[in-house]
C-alpha cells in the first residue's frame, strides 16, 4: 500500500538535488571557513555564495543573512538579541507585542523573556486567525522594542497581514521618533508559496527554516536588516559578524541556499498545483463526513495546508487510525477539558470547547497528486465513520 504523506508542514523530505550539493560540497570543503589558508578561503567563499543566493530571494544584502541551526534558533536570536540589545541602549523596561498564534519557538522565548521582566503584550487573533492590526495599534508604546507575528501559522496555514503590520510599525517608530519597534516574522512555513522580499514586506527581521523547505535539516537562517541592533544569544566566537557562534556549516548552507532557490523558482507554479489538490480535498472532506468544520479561511491560508474539526473524536485517535491506514496527517486537541494536547492556535480562534474534538492538519507537498487526495478523503471518512459506530471507541476517546 502506497503511503500517502500529508505532514509538509513538519517536515518536507529533502529535494535529491539538494542532497547531492550537500554531499557533493561535504566532500569537497574540507576547511574552516575561519581559516586563513588557501582550504579556509575556498570554504568561506563557498559559504558567502550560499549568503549571497538567499539574499538575492530575499532581496536583501548578503551581509543581512545570518545562518543558524533553523527556525528556532533563529527566531530564538530574534526576540532574545533584540530584547537585550535594546536594555544595553539604555531601554530599562522594554516590551514587545507577539501574536496569540506564534509557534512555541517564539512563544516560549517570550514566556523566557517575561520571566526576566520584558512585557509581553498579546495580539489576539480573529475567528479565521488573521491578526488585528488596528488592536496592534494600541498595543505599541514607546517602550515597545519589537514586534513578532508569524507570516503563515503552522497549525491552520493563515497567511497573515505582513505588509499593514509592517505600516503599523513604521507609524509607532515615526510616533516614538525611534528606530522602535523592530518588526521580526516568523517565514518558516511561508517560503515554499509566498512572496519572501523582505523590502516589500517590510519586515527587519525574518526567520527561515531548511528543514522545511525540501532543504537539510540543521539549517536556517535569520535576515537581519543593516542597522538593527540585536546581540547575540549564545556566546563563543566571531561567527556570522559576531551575531551566531559556531563552525559554519558550510554544505549545509549550500544545500538550503540550493533548495530556497528551487522553492523560489517553482513557487508560482506549486502554489496553484497544490492549492487545487488541497481545494479538491477540502471538497471531499466537506461531502464526506456531516459535521466536519474548517479551521481558519482557505482563501487566506496557505494553499498547500487545509484543518478541520471534527466533533467526537481525539485527534491522536484519528491520527493513529489514519496512520494504519497508509495516511500521515498531524493533529491537535480542540477540546478545552484535554489539557495535554490542547492546541493554542485553536483555543485563539475561540473555537475550543469542553466538547471533545479533535482537529486534523493536512498539509500538502510537492510529491502529492490528484490520487493521493482522492484516497486521503476516503481514508480520513471511512475512519471517522467506522470511529463513530457504538461501541468502537474507548470510553476516554468518547464524549460523555
Ligand atoms: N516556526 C514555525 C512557524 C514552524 O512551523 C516551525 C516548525 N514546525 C518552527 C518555527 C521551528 O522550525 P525548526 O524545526 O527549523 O526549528
Amino acid at each position: 500500500m502506497k503511503r500517502i504523506y500529508l505532514d509538509h508542514a513538519a517536515a518536507t523530505p529533502a529535494d535529491t538535488e539538494v542532497l547531492k550539493t550537500f554531499l557533493a560540497l561535504s566532500k569537497k570543503y574540507t576547511g574552516n571557513a575561519h581559516a586563513l589558508h588557501r582550504e579556509g578561503v575556498v570554504a568561506r567563499t563557498a559559504l558567502d555564495g550560499a549568503r549571497a543566493k538567499i539574499a538575492h530571494v530575499l532581496g536583501a544584502h548578503a551581509d543581512e543573512v545570518v545562518f543558524t541551526s533553523g527556525a528556532t534558533e533563529s527566531n530564538n536570536i530574534a526576540l532574545a538579541g533584540v530584547v537585550r540589545a535594546a536594555r544595553a541602549s539604555g531601554f530599562k523596561n522594554p516590551r514587545i507585542v507577539i501574536s496569540a498564534i506564534e509557534h512555541p519557538s517564539v512563544r516560549e522565548v517570550a514566556r523566557a523573556l517575561a520571566r526576566e521582566g520584558v512585557a509581553v503584550d498579546m495580539l489576539g487573533v480573529s475567528a479565521d486567525g488573521l491578526v488585528d492590526t488596528h488592536a496592534l495599534r494600541k498595543l505599541l508604546t514607546s517602550e515597545t522594542v519589537l514586534v513578532s507575528v508569524m507570516y503563515a501559522n503552522n497549525e491552520i496555514g493563515t497567511v497573515e497581514p505582513i505588509r499593514e503590520i509592517a505600516k503599523e510599525v513604521r507609524h509607532a517608530r515615526t510616533v516614538n521618533g525611534s528606530v522602535y519597534p523592530y518588526f521580526h516574522t516568523d517565514a518558516a512555513q511561508a517560503l515554499n508559496y509566498l512572496d519572501v522580499n523582505v523590502l516589500r514586506l517590510g519586515v527587519d527581521l525574518m526567520t527561515l527554516s531548511s528543514g522545511k523547505t525540501y532543504g537539510p535539516y540543521g539549517v536556517g537562517a535569520l535576515f537581519v536588516k543593516r542597522g538593527v541592533k540585536m546581540e547575540s544569544v549564545s556566546h563563543g566566537g566571531s561567527h556570522e559578524s559576531g551575531r551566531r557562534p559556531g563552525t559554519e556549516a558550510v554544505p549545509l548552507a549550500c544545500a538550503f541556499a540550493h533548495a530556497v532557490e528551487i522553492a523560489e523558482k517553482i513557487k508560482a507554479k506549486e502554489s496553484a498545483r497544490v492549492m487545487k489538490l488541497r481545494n479538491l480535498l477540502a471538497e471531499k472532506i466537506l461531502k464526506q463526513i456531516p459535521d466536519v468544520t474548517i479551521n481558519g479561511d482557505m482563501a487566506q491560508a496557505l494553499p498547500n495546508m487545509l484543518s478541520v474539526t471534527i466533533p467526537g473524536i481525539e485527534s491522536e485517535t484519528l491520527v493513529i487510525y489514519l496512520d494504519a491506514r497508509g495516511v500521515a496527517v498531524s493533529g491537535k486537541s480542540a477540546c478545552t477539558s484535554s489539557v495535554e494536547g490542547l492546541s493554542h492556535v485553536i483555543l485563539a480562534l475561540g473555537k475550543a470547547g469542553a466538547e471533545q474534538a479533535g482537529v486534523i492538519r493536512f498539509s500538502l507537498g510537492r510529491q502529492t497528486i490528484r490520487e493521493d487526495v482522492i484516497r486521503a478523503a476516503k481514508e480520513f471518512s471511512d475512519t471517522v465513520a467506522f470511529l463513530r459506530k457504538p461501541g468502537v471507541m474507548m470510553n476516554e476517546e468518547r464524549i460523555n
